[in-house]
């Protein structure tokens, strides 16, 4: 599997979906798990897996698709590597991402953009674009990404696979560079919500490094997998099928409820009223955040540093000015204007407000559904060059998204067929810890 995983992503080479490919230690790993016979043990033994370049990796180099990272070796594994070190998964590599996982597109990789399977004038999405489209192109069965605004559903959906992002603090975020802490989430990329549920229950459960790692134990989400359907309420949030959702796009979602309402799901007709506040929301809560986690990156104790620079200062702005790329210069202006004294209130914490606010609509209407649900994105994969030039039009391409984040919950993007032959994204959002439901109603769909 390892030896094809390999093959397959030299055929691939041109997707550009690795930053890096750890092939001799891989194969290592694969012929010491073939003579210690483990495949009964461990439940991914042996089988072959891409990890987005955001994990630190002990020994390895971790870029977090920034140039400030070019030459980072962490001398630490981040907790989800553990884990599936420990279930046996052989990681043949790094996947490309926007650069601190600030992106949709996959174009904001200081390693260069990295392309759809179905189309190659076509986006993966992003920030989790190298994980997407190795897992749809079939060169590995899965790969771990990271969820902050919609970074694992939103390419999934682009590259037609299925992507959980779990709850706010049920895998750890130890060792996951950060972006915006309080939104933050890894999860799974994998052809079926089956494939997702496997490893799903690999990399969840709690870790005492991560202040935000919740005490309470993974469900078995693989045993309630066949669960029938029979009675399950659908909330179709209204909102997520408006703006600028594209006709077809609402239409293919329409379609993937019809068919879970012939397994026996109730589809309940429903509002969120604050959800077009969400992107708003999130682009003042997002980039605050960044901006002070960003702040570390001084080129004194790890990352790029200015070569020339000839006072502190300057080696700071410098290290700082060369080692970062456009996008993540805007969030750290963005993130500290609204942090900054005078504005605090009227950006910060009024965005907050709005969080609390969008939190608030999901627990109403999880008193009287059990999911809701919408399309993931508004439009299929868009055009690489296409947004890349409009940052408010990159950041629309989130709508759907980003209020899962804001409320902390747990959310998956199963394919829905297909508009002019480009994959299209049906999102499913559960109350906190019910990433059970999810799993199950995907799977029947499936
Ligand atoms: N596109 C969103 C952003 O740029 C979400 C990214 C993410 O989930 N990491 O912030």
């Amino acid at each position: 599997l390892v030896q094809q995983a390999l093959q397959r992503a030299g055929q691939c080479a041109a997707l550009n979906g690795f930053v890096s490919l750890q092939g001799d230690e891989a194969l290592a790993a694969a012929a010491a798990a073939d003579s210690a016979r483990t495949a009964t043990a461990a439940p991914l033994a042996g089988i072959p897996f891409a990890l987005k370049d955001i994990f630190c990796t002990k020994g390895i180099t971790t870029t977090c698709g920034s140039r400030m990272l070019q030459n980072f070796v962490p001398p630490y594994d981040a907790h989800v590597v553990e884990q599936l070190h420990a279930a046996g998964a052989i990681r043949i590599g790094k996947t490309n991402m926007d650069e601190f996982a600030m992106g949709s597109s996959n174009e904001n990789s200081a390693y260069g953009a990295c392309v759809n399977p179905w189309g190659s004038d076509r986006v993966p999405g992003g920030s989790s674009g190298g994980s997407a489209a190795v897992v749809a192109a079939g060169i590995v069965p899965y790969a771990i990404g990271t969820d902050t605004g919609g970074s694992i559903r939103q390419p999934a959906a682009f590259c037609g696979i299925t992507g959980l992002k779990p709850t706010y603090g049920r895998v750890s975020r130890y060792g996951m560079i950060a972006y915006a802490s309080s939104l933050d989430c890894a999860g799974v990329l994998a052809r079926s919500a089956q494939d997702c549920a496997t490893v799903f229950q690999a990399i969840a459960g709690h870790d005492d490094r991560d202040a935000t790692s919740v005490e309470r134990p993974a469900d078995d989400v693989q045993a309630s997998l066949d669960k029938p359907l029979h009675g399950l309420r659908i909330g179709v949030a209204r909102e997520y099928f408006g703006g600028g959702v594209l006709p077809a796009v609402a239409q293919r979602c329409h379609e993937a409820l019809a068919e879970l309402e012939k397994l026996g799901a109730v589809l309940v007709d429903m509002a969120l009223a604050n959800a077009h506040h969400a992107i708003a929301a999130y682009y003042v809560i997002a980039p605050a955040e960044a901006s002070s986690n960003l702040a570390r990156y001084d080129g004194v104790r790890y990352g790029h540093r200015c070569a020339e620079a000839r006072s502190l200062d300057e080696m700071y702005s410098r290290s700082r000015a060369e080692g970062f790329g456009s996008e993540v210069k805007r969030r750290i202006l963005v993130g500290t204007y609204a942090l900054s004294a005078g504005y605090y209130d009227a950006y910060y914490v009024r965005a907050q407000k709005v969080r609390r606010l969008i939190a608030n609509d999901f627990a109403a209407a999880f008193a009287s559904v059990d999911l809701i649900a919408g399309p993931t994105t508004p439009t299929p994969a868009f055009r690489l060059g296409e947004k890349s030039g409009d940052a408010l039009a990159m950041y629309a391409a989130d709508v759907n998204t980003v209020a899962v984040n804001l409320a902390g919950l747990p959310a998956i993007s199963a394919p829905a067929g297909f508009v002019d032959g480009l994959p299209v994204g049906l999102q499913l959002i559960a109350p906190a810890f019910a990433e059970a439901r999810l799993l199950n109603a995907t799977h029947q769909l499936q």
